[in-house]
């Protein structure tokens, strides 16, 4: 499938939801490329997965924000491969820094750069630990087999409905409560 059906129909799948992340975060290695960037050279041409450039648009076209959280070592090969790849214009905000554990730090960073609150953030990542503890800070986090595809993305979409609907109904039962702390909780 080519650059421009992916988006076709990664902007069909955006279509149907009502709720939409602010802002959609993704790691770099093995997320949107398929290989680990510090075992390459500056001078090599990088590509992406094959519909990682279609999801890109799409959500630039829905006017979705997007950034990168990546703990890869060598900031300055993912950098001249972002580039290469021309799609550093797509990115709000860029975190790549090696960290000892998972990327609470870069999500931190990237709230106070852009200003998003973490429940309005989808991220996607192929390391289970980082999306434990992502997924702790209130972010909706979609682990990735081989790559950030289509199907990725209507299951992050998906999720990220579901807790937004969630966190929404808790206030709404919170407000409820608070207004009649007495009546609120009783059966009969
Ligand atoms: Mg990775």
């Amino acid at each position: 499938m080519g650059d421009e059906k992916v988006k076709e129909e990664a902007l069909q799948i955006i279509g149907v939801f009502q709720v939409l992340p602010r802002l959609v975060v993704f790691d770099l290695d093995y997320t949107l490329w398929p290989f680990y960037c510090e075992c390459r050279s500056k001078r090599e041409m990088p590509s992406l997965y094959p519909h990682a450039k279609g999801i890109v648009h799409a959500l630039k076209d829905k006017g979705i924000d997007m950034a990168i959280a990546s703990r890869s070592p060598t900031a300055d090969i993912a950098e001249t491969f972002i580039n290469k790849l021309s799609i550093k214009s797509m990115f709000v905000a860029q975190e790549i820094f090696s960290s000892r554990n998972d990327k609470t730090d870069h999500f931190q960073r990237i709230r106070s750069r852009t200003g998003v609150p973490f429940n309005s953030m989808l991220f996607f990542d192929d390391e289970n630990r980082n999306i434990q503890a992502v997924s702790k800070m209130g972010v909706t986090s979609i682990l990735v087999g081989n790559g950030v595809n289509l199907g990725a993305l209507r299951e992050g979409l998906t999720k990220f409905s579901e807790n937004w609907n969630m966190v929404e109904k808790n206030k709404q039962k919170w407000k409820k409560f608070s207004q009649n702390p007495e009546s609120s909780d009783k059966k009969e």
